[in-house]
């Protein structure tokens, strides 16, 4: 495929991402301030007046508004359009690197056998990964900032990660015709998991949250092994490498508490992309 072919597939991955961003920042927002999420219009925090469309173009109504409510003038908080950037990124990364053939850990690793079925065009090698990444995204970055905002760990994106993951695993044993394919995989997130407990016990909370351990048992469960390892390894780097540079810059104090469900996404996040990298220079497939 050309650049042209490509450019109309970018663009769609890059609107949904955008699109999905947008409707993230107003369900954080409502679990917030504990309303429901699908119901009602969006409104201004501030002023409360209801938002015409035409302010709820992902990215573009903040910088034609330059960043402030049209009716009252108040700052629209900095993590909107960082929300609707990060996941127009992260999906037009997923499209990419699935279009590219180099489709991922671990779930449908082989052709799901829906996709001859459907007669998929060829360009979508996997929709089915395009989807288990989208939704890996979109979850992650859920946790990631509520987490950065209020140190709360969101369970709903935590256990619907979990439960994605545990689908694929099923699906793959379904496929290899036998559990041994899934040990790896299962014994890795329990691992994990049971390593962050252990942080958070014996620290008494202070080193790590407990909802920390469910984000970790999550991402691992759902981006499968070894992969899972990299990304706690990963997340572990980037948070000393951030404590040190926050230390040195003195926006931090020593006994500050430090959200680390961020590192641990973002840590997912690099994995992914490590095994991308690694299956375009070696010519392989996945882990
Ligand atoms: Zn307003």
């Amino acid at each position: 495929m050309n650049a042209a072919e490509w450019m109309p597939i970018v663009a769609v991955a890059g609107a949904i991402g955008l699109a999905s961003g947008s409707f993230l920042t107003v369900a954080l927002d409502r679990v917030d301030s504990g309303g429901t999420i699908l119901r009602g219009r969006s409104r201004c925090p501030s002023c409360k007046k209801s938002l015409r469309w035409y302010e709820l173009v992902p990215l573009a109504s903040f910088m034609w508004q330059r960043g402030r409510c049209r009716s009252c003038g108040t700052a629209i908080p900095l993590w909107y359009p960082a929300i609707e950037a990060t996941l127009g990124l992260a999906l037009v990364g997923v499209l990419v690197a699935g279009a590219l053939g180099t489709l991922l850990p671990p779930p449908f690793r082989d052709p799901l056998p829906l996709s001859p079925a459907l007669e998929l065009p060829a360009f979508i090698p996997g929709i089915a990964d395009l989807l288990y990444y989208g939704f890996v995204a979109v979850c992650g970055a859920a946790i990631a900032f509520y987490d950065l905002r209020r140190l709360l760990i969101l369970p709903q994106p935590t256990w619907a990660l979990a439960a994605l993951g545990a689908f694929a695993h099923a699906m793959r044993a379904y496929q290899a015709g036998s559990v041994i394919a899934i040990v790896p995989a299962v014994a890795a997130a329990a691992a994990i998991f049971g390593l962050f407990w252990l942080l958070w016990f014996l620290s008494r909370g202070r080193g790590m949250g407990r909802g920390d351990a469910d984000v970790a048992f999550a991402l691992a469960l759902a981006i499968g092994f070894p992969g899972s390892i990299v990304a706690i390894i990963l997340a572990f780097w980037f948070g000393a490498a951030y404590g040190i540079l926050a230390l040195a810059f003195r926006r931090i104090r020593w006994k500050s508490e430090v959200p680390f469900a961020p590192f641990l996404v973002l840590g997912a996040y690099a994995a992914i992309t490590i095994a991308t990298t690694a299956a375009l220079w070696t010519g392989t497939y996945g882990w």
